[in-house]
């Protein structure tokens, strides 16, 4: 399960957000601290804690949000150059926000990452 996060607020509209893309699975919007000069978090509507609660039946959503990260990227014309994804889990994993979300990063070569 999870509980009411920022992620919740700026999906009711509560607080702005720099709205980038929204379907009925999920809101696309830019992040309030950006890590790389194109950083863009993929929040799906359900209420999910984290990918450690993900399950099967989310399967087809978890799909869905790198999907729409791709096809964004290909939308603004820098998916051949490229990007990353990723998804932070838990405490040691860096997940501040407990409603999942994917980070776009792009935008500049990358560094290296996963280091502690
Ligand atoms: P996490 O650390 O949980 O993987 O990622 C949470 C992200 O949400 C962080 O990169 C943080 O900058 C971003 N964030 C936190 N609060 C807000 C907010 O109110 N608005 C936006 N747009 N991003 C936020």
């Amino acid at each position: 399960m999870g509980e009411d996060t920022i992620f919740h607020r700026i999906m009711r509209r509560e607080i702005p957000a720099d709205v980038v893309y929204e379907d009925d699975d999920m809101i696309a919007f830019r992040d309030i601290s950006p890590q790389a000069p194109v950083h863009v978090l993929f929040v799906p509507k359900k209420t999910i804690r984290g990918l450690d609660a993900a399950g099967d039946e989310d399967a087809e959503l978890l799909g869905r949000l790198a999907l729409a990260a791709a096809a964004y990227a290909r939308r603004e014309g820098f998916a051949a150059k490229g990007y990353r994804i990723v998804m932070n889990c838990n405490e040691d994993g860096g997940q501040t926000v407990f409603q999942m979300h994917l980070h776009l990063l792009a935008g500049a070569p990358l560094g290296s990452f996963g280091t502690p």
